[in-house]
């Protein structure tokens, strides 16, 4: 791991200090300072003009009550949270996640990482994130619809097409969009698919938007692969998860030649030697809503482990998908003993400082989070040009711009690696190459 720049290391500390208790946000902060060293040794004017500063200080944070009623009438008070980060270069863009784990220093995590991975994509979009730690888990339709609406009723003044756009995250799929549309079409008597993506297809979304994570990040581990001269073809994977990112990306793994044996998600893993059946699991996260465990029930040769560790299981290529820290210092040590060779990132930072030095130190292809898991919000950004353009492409186009996506990224962080004499390290690539850009429009846009 790099050493924390000593100029840069003050700039840490007041932001320790100006957020106290939000360790999420402290560690993504960390972890970017840290690769940012050489960039101001080579740009003195980003610290007179003090960008990393600004950049670590959210343009505007909002946070407000959410009141719905249950089922039963009775009245429940969940917090809303919209971050917006930055809007260097674009309107705000990020996801909404609706979680009980939510509170302001893991939007201000998620927000932070989201302006160098939107940076990173190459298109015109800001950073930012929100959220509420309302559960969706067990609650009927209709409450998800109160909740929505009385979540949009506050934040809709805030959105616009050019000002700030979310989408999904954990907790936030198709249905909650829908709701949260409809309200805001409601409240302001306008038609505008461009405030929201993650959209229905009859209704302004676009092909592979569901997908584009999973297989985003598929694509980019298949670049690291190929860079190394090796591929997926039978490798054997595992995937954390079982949600929107883990589904997608057991499928592209499968269709590029690799097999995955194993998935989970917050209670438990399923280990399926033969190969995961992503139909059985499709329709059970996608269409029951049910927990994962239930896949034994019809394929009893496969094993389900209650809390068990993913990555107890030996493989070669592993893809994190479900939530942060999930992958600590030991695990990594298992993974890398087990003979794993690639790690990428679907879900957000979920490798602990500890486990990112134990892939570096081992040399192994580890693509992080914001480079890896950018294939979903590009798409959202594709999402952005067909609704602007009244516009609907195919699946094959929106699929193939994606892969193009993903290939410019990783050869952007390889080649910022190479350059700032860290080659085959992606994590300082990615973090340099999406700084810069970001960093520039800061300047260009003088003191805001
Ligand atoms: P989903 O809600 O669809 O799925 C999340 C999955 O992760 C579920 O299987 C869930 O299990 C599991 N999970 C959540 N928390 C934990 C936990 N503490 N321990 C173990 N498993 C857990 O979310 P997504 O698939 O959309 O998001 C997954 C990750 O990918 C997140 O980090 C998100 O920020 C990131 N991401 C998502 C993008 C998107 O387009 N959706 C874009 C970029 C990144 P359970 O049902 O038991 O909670």
């Amino acid at each position: 791991m790099v050493q924390i720049d000593e100029k840069i290391e003050s700039m840490y500390q007041e932001v320790l200090k100006r957020n106290p208790g939000e360790t999420e946000f402290h560690q993504a902060v960390l972890e970017v300072l840290e690769s940012l060293g050489p960039v101001v040794a080579k740009h003195p004017e980003y610290l007179e003009r003090k960008i990393i500063e600004r950049i670590c200080e959210p343009e505007r944070q909002i946070i407000f009550r959410v009141p719905w009623q249950d089922d039963k009438g009775i009245v429940n008070i969940n917090r809303g949270f919209r971050v917006e980060f930055s809007s260097a270069l674009g309107p705000y863009k990020g996801g909404l996640r609706f979680h009980p784990s939510v509170y302001l220093g893991i939007i201000k995590f998620l927000g932070f990482e989201q302006i160098f991975k939107n940076s990173l994509t190459g298109l015109p979009i800001g950073g930012g994130k929100g959220g509420s730690d309302f559960d969706p888990k067990g609650k009927s339709d209709d409450e998800v619809m109160r909740f929505c609406q009385s979540f949009i009723t506050e934040l809709y003044r805030h959105l616009g097409e050019h000002t700030d756009v979310p989408a999904g995250d954990i907790g936030v799929g198709g249905r909650e969009i829908g709701y949260m549309f409809g309200q805001y079409k409601r409240i302001t008597n306008r038609y505008e698919p461009g405030v929201l993506t993650g959209k229905g297809l009859t209704w302004g979304g676009s092909l592979v938007r569901t997908e584009a994570t999973g297989y985003g990040a598929t694509f980019f581990v298949n670049e690291m692969l190929k860079a190394r001269k090796d591929s997926f073809d039978g490798k054997i994977c595992t995937v954390s998860g079982s949600g929107n990112v883990a589904i997608y990306t057991i499928e592209k793994i499968t269709q590029l030649g690799g097999k995955c044996v194993a998935c989970s998600d917050s209670n438990g893993v399923i280990y399926d030697e033969k190969g995961l059946d992503l139909d059985l699991i499709k329709r059970l996260k996608e269409v029951e809503r049910r927990r994962i465990e239930e896949y034994v029930k019809t394929h009893s040769h496969a094993k389900y482990v209650p809390k068990g560790n993913i990555w107890d299981i030996p493989c070669q290529v592993a893809m994190p998908s479900a939530t942060q820290n999930e992958i600590n210092g030991h695990d990594a040590t298992t993974l890398v003993k087990n003979g794993c060779i690639a790690v990428g990132e679907g879900a957000n930072m979920p490798t602990t400082p500890e486990g990112v030095k134990v892939f570096l130190e081992a040399k192994i292809a580890y693509g992080p989070g914001k480079a890896a898991n950018a294939g979903g919000v590009a798409t959202s950004a594709l999402e952005m040009q067909q609704n602007a353009g009244r516009d609907s492409w195919s699946f094959e186009y929106t699929e193939k711009k994606l892969e193009d996506i993903m290939i410019n990224i990783h050869r952007n962080c390889f080649e910022t690696a190479e350059e700032y004499g860290a080659p085959g390290n992606y994590v300082l690539g990615a973090n340099i190459c999406g700084f810069i850009k970001v960093a520039n429009a800061m300047v260009a846009h003088g003191l805001i």
